[in-house]
């Protein structure tokens, strides 16, 4: 197993360091405070390649291994978890369904202007009374006049409402057979389409700058050429989604660790109380090393969920493990930094608290930590 990278991985990387010192992070602060979702910054990224990650250059995208795309994100977000977030839906959730399961014709109208930046992809599985329990969703795309009629009302969408959205990637129910279960499928609903609208923007604890919506979909008809693949397997297309997503919430959660370890461990070497660098008391010392060690044994579960991810193989229980671990790393390591900062650290502006509050959604989105045990304790043949 050889997670070393090649030169087109390493060229990504020196781009986005380069990328995320110089633009991204000068501007966080302010990011932070504006709470508005920076497209000129996203648009910036998508004119260096950056939207088209994990698509193949054939359709707009720079074809990057999934290795790449972590080292990339370990990059972006060291600078900024909002910028990095918006990122990150748009490169896996909000793009990969239409590269997956859509047809050339479908690829080439909204997946291209994806891939080259020129647009934002969004994802629209969760509603009021679904979350978890995707199965649950009550959103119902009805045959009708040709095409399909959709009614229903989606919540936590991120991407859909900036001025760069295209419109959404929606899972909806499609029928059921009978007594069997429901069936569902994948529909695209474009911005501007009719009976489309959407709430504002939702106020979260951190990613502030990601714009995250309700949907409301009322007698929405869209053509036949807006359902992606099989109109009973839209379920498992979202759900193997989320397995690249989750991969993706690993490395986001990779780089807030690094972050808040970095500041950190700077505030210890400088911070002096009893006459000496905090940095020099055992009992920060311990805290710092702690991080670091996690770290690394994240970031090596991470590294192999992707590495599985690009040999073909199966990587869904590796890509829960990366995503459960990373996660409740940067939380517990958000934390720490804060306490090493003291009473500086709990102060809104500074960055160690930015951090801080951008990490309890690693978590959450993209399937709870709960849902990642049950994923894994399957695997294990529970
Ligand atoms: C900032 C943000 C952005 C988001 N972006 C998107 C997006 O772009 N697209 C999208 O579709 N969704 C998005 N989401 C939604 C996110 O994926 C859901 O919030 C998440 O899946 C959890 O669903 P829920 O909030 O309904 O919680 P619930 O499912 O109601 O869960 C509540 C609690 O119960 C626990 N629980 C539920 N079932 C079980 C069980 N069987 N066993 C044990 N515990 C259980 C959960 O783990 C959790 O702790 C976003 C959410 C946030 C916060």
């Amino acid at each position: 197993m050889d997670f070393s990278l090649r030169e087109p991985e390493r060229e990504l990387v020196e781009l986005c360091r380069g990328f995320a010192q110089n633009e991204i992070a000068p501007r966080a602060p302010a990011a932070w405070q504006e709470a508005r979702c920076p497209t000129d910054l996203l648009r910036e990224m998508g004119r260096l390649g950056l939207l088209g990650m994990l698509v193949p250059e054939r359709w707009g995208g720079i074809g990057m291994s999934t290795v790449g795309f972590v080292a990339a994100m370990e990059q972006i977000g060291l600078a900024d978890q909002s910028v990095a977030a918006a990122w990150q839906a748009h490169v896996t959730i909000g793009s990969l369904p239409l590269y997956l399961f859509g047809d050339d014709g479908q690829r080439e109208r909204w997946l291209r202007p994806l891939a080259e930046g020129r647009a934002l992809g969004a994802f629209g599985l969760t509603e009021p009374d679904a979350g978890s329990d995707a199965r649950a969703i009550r959103t119902r795309a009805e045959r009708h006049d040709g095409g399909w009629l959709i009614n229903g009302h989606k919540t936590f969408i991120s991407n859909a409402g900036t001025d760069m959205s295209f419109g959404v990637t929606l899972l909806a129910r499609t029928g059921s057979s009978g007594d069997g279960p429901p069936r569902y499928g994948s529909f695209v609903v474009e911005k501007g389409a009719e009976g489309f609208t959407m709430g504002s923007k939702m106020r979260g604890i951190g990613w502030r700058g990601l714009d995250t919506r309700e949907l409301y979909f009322d007698d929405v008809w869209v053509p036949d050429d807006h359902l992606l693949g099989d109109p009973e397997m839209g379920l498992s297309q979202f759900l193997r989604t989320l397995e690249v997503g989750r991969i993706s919430i690993a490395a986001l959660s990779l780089s807030l660790t690094q972050a808040v370890l970095d500041l950190a461990t700077g505030y210890a070497r400088q911070r002096v109380q009893f006459g000496q660098p905090i940095a020099k008391f055992q009992a920060v010392q311990w805290k710092l090393a702690d991080m670091a060690t996690e770290l690394e044994a994240a970031r090596w579960l991470t590294y192999r969920a992707a590495y599985l991810r690009d040999e073909g193989q199966p990587f869904q229980k590796e890509a829960a493990m990366a995503k459960l671990k990373a996660s409740r790393l940067a939380t517990w390591a958000a934390s720490e930094a804060v306490q090493i900062h003291g009473g500086l650290g709990y102060m809104m502006d500074t960055p160690v608290a930015r951090f801080y509050c951008d990490a309890k959604v690693l978590e959450i989105g993209e399937g709870t930590n709960e849902i990642q045990h049950m994923v894994i304790a399957r695997a294990l043949g529970c």
